[in-house]
């Protein structure tokens, strides 16, 4: 049930002054529950709580963690129709996206809970003394993963699910063993107390420290603000925009004890489209892209903003066909009129610079808080020279770029900020022939993709979800997938630290049976 309070801890609570509503954005009203921002006090509480269950948590079993979060899974499963209720009026999303993005969620929760129930995830690494080492006699140093403390986990707009309350920086910093504080997204706040009860229910069911989890609702940046500054909180997840994001890690940077932010952010995902390929399948690929720029109403970080090609007959066939189907496909209704109105904003903006024109935008009446899906073009050389171009307008648009030769094309590559993902279309020879391209964008995306599209993120664990900034904030890691975890541990050391008092990973007999680097060597061997 809805109820429109904050968890602290496992208990509800709403004694701020600040209420408001979410909004359904297919009827275009508000919903029907009041939400109670959380107040200082509730602020204060949630982050006390969270250093106290820490304590207790760091120590909790990887089986114990794997039992919590399999349990989340089964809590969101037993909420049924009434979370799918909630999400499609919070977001104007279809039942099929929420069934899909639920589906997701729970594997989320399922393989991290795998991940610590194996246990080799903290990369224990044994090398044994030496006594007899001259000059120095070597000591024994054992290493693990060991939990940062509590994690502020900002939920995003577009994902209510996977990215939001349970999603995925939430599931990694459970099993990393650190507590977890949400500021809930405003848009999707019923959605958002939904999944938080599910954790609840959880952490109860199967022992967890009261304080492991807590919600805050929030219709402004304050209490972001203050859980970012909170000098308890050891570090922070959030996805969305660049301008927030950026925000997050400057207050994170000014504390007295600067904390690490990861922000997955801004993206325009380019795609180059070589000349042959242009030539044998662009009509094909004109017809993909159509359907992946608007997929969702474009409302997803891997979105293809940007196209690449050498301009030619080919290129301008592609395009013409874009154009087509773009038009053809019928507009979706955006998760929020805020949303909309940025995307309505920054269309026009881009549409204003000198040289970019527009090759179709859907002109057919559309239905209230529904996108207009437009493509653009513009010449190579009008695009490296004006950095606006180069900013993700969230949603269904895109614009291709004609370039005059590859050079040019690697020029413009070379010069983009950092980007979630770079796409190829091409023909087999052609990736020889144009290696200079090819390296150009592996030097500036996370992932890298073959004759494909950049929407749909695959969660397993060779996956890169992030890349160089403004895509994330920290190239070295990614958002999506099981290495996501790295982000909320540090790697620790213990030195003769006697054998009956290292935690069990490290111990001689190896009680966990987990995978070791000892003397260099992987092992599953006890010492
Ligand atoms: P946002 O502006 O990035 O905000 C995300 C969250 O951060 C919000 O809950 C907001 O809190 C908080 N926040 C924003 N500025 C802050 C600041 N200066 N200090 C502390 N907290 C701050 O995203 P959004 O509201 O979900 O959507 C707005 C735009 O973000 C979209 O139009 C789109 O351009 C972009 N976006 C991009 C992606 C992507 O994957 N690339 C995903 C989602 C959104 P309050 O709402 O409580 O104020």
């Amino acid at each position: 049930m809805i109820t429109g309070k904050n968890y602290i801890g496992n208990q509800l609570s709403s004694n701020g002054d600040i209420t408001y509503r979410t909004f359904n954005p297919k009827l275009n009203i508000e919903n029907e529950h009041i939400f109670y921002e959380a107040s200082s006090k509730e602020i204060e509480k949630s982050v006390q709580m969270a250093t106290q269950a820490f304590e207790v948590y760091q120590k909790v079993s990887g089986q114990k963690k794997a039992a919590f979060l399999n349990t989340i899974a089964e809590e969101i499963l037993a909420l049924d129709t009434q979370l799918i209720e909630a999400y499609t009026s919070e977001t104007g999303l279809p039942e099929g996206r929420a069934i899909g993005e639920r589906g997701r969620t729970v594997g989320q929760l399922k393989t991290f809970a795998n991940l610590v129930e194996e246990g080799s995830w903290v990369e224990a690494t044994i090398d044994t003394a030496d006594p007899s080492r001259t000059p120095m006699p070597k000591p024994d140093i054992r290493k693990m993963s060991i939990p940062l403390g509590p994690v502020v986990v900002f939920g995003a707009s577009n994902f209510p699910l996977a990215y939001s309350t349970a999603g995925g920086d939430t599931a990694a910093a459970l099993a990393a063993g650190c507590p977890v504080i949400v500021k809930s997204h405003p848009m999707h706040a019923g959605t958002g107390e939904l999944i938080a009860s599910a954790i609840i229910t959880a952490a109860k069911k199967t022992g967890m420290p009261d304080g492991v989890f807590s919600n805050l609702n929030s219709s402004g940046i304050e209490v972001g603000t203050k859980l970012v500054q909170h000098s308890s909180v050891k570090a922070v997840g959030f996805t969305g925009s660049i301008r927030a994001g950026r925000a997050l890690l400057d207050l994170a940077g000014q504390r007295l004890e600067p904390i690490p932010v990861f922000a997955e952010m801004g993206s325009i995902n380019p795609v180059v489209i070589l000349p042959k390929a242009a030539q044998t399948k662009g009509e094909n690929l004109a017809k993909t892209y159509a359907q992946s720029i608007t997929l969702g109403a474009g409302q997803f970080c891997t979105n293809p903003g940007l196209i690449l090609g050498i301009k030619d007959e080919a290129l301008d066939n592609f395009v013409q066909t874009l154009s087509n189907e773009i038009t053809a496909i019928e507009p979706s209704c955006m998760l929020h009129p805020n949303i909309i109105g940025n995307y309505e904003k920054n269309k026009a903006n881009a549409l204003q610079q000198n040289g970019l024109t527009k090759t179709v935008e859907y002109a057919n009446n559309v239905a209230i808080n529904h996108a207009r899906q437009a493509v653009t073009a513009v010449e190579g050389k009008t695009f490296l020279s004006n950095s606006i171009l180069h900013q993700e307008v969230f949603g269904p648009f895109s614009i291709v770029v004609q370039c005059k030769d590859a050079d040019e094309l690697t020029l413009i590559i070379s010069n983009l900020e950092g980007q979630l993902t770079g796409t190829i279309l091409a023909e087999d020879d052609e990736l020889t022939a144009h290696k200079n391209i090819v390296d150009a964008l592996q030097n500036r995306v996370g992932r890298i993709i073959f004759n494909g599209v950049p929407t749909g993120v695959e969660v397993c664990a060779a996956m890169v979800h992030g890349g160089p900034y403004p895509a994330s904030t920290d190239s070295r890691f990614t958002a999506v997938g099981i290495d996501s975890i790295k982000r909320w541990v540090r790697p620790f050391s213990y030195q003769n630290w006697p054998n009956n008092l290292l935690p069990d990973e490290l111990k001689n007999e190896n009680l966990l049976t987990i995978s070791r680097q000892i003397n260099g060597k992987q092992t599953q061997n006890s010492i």
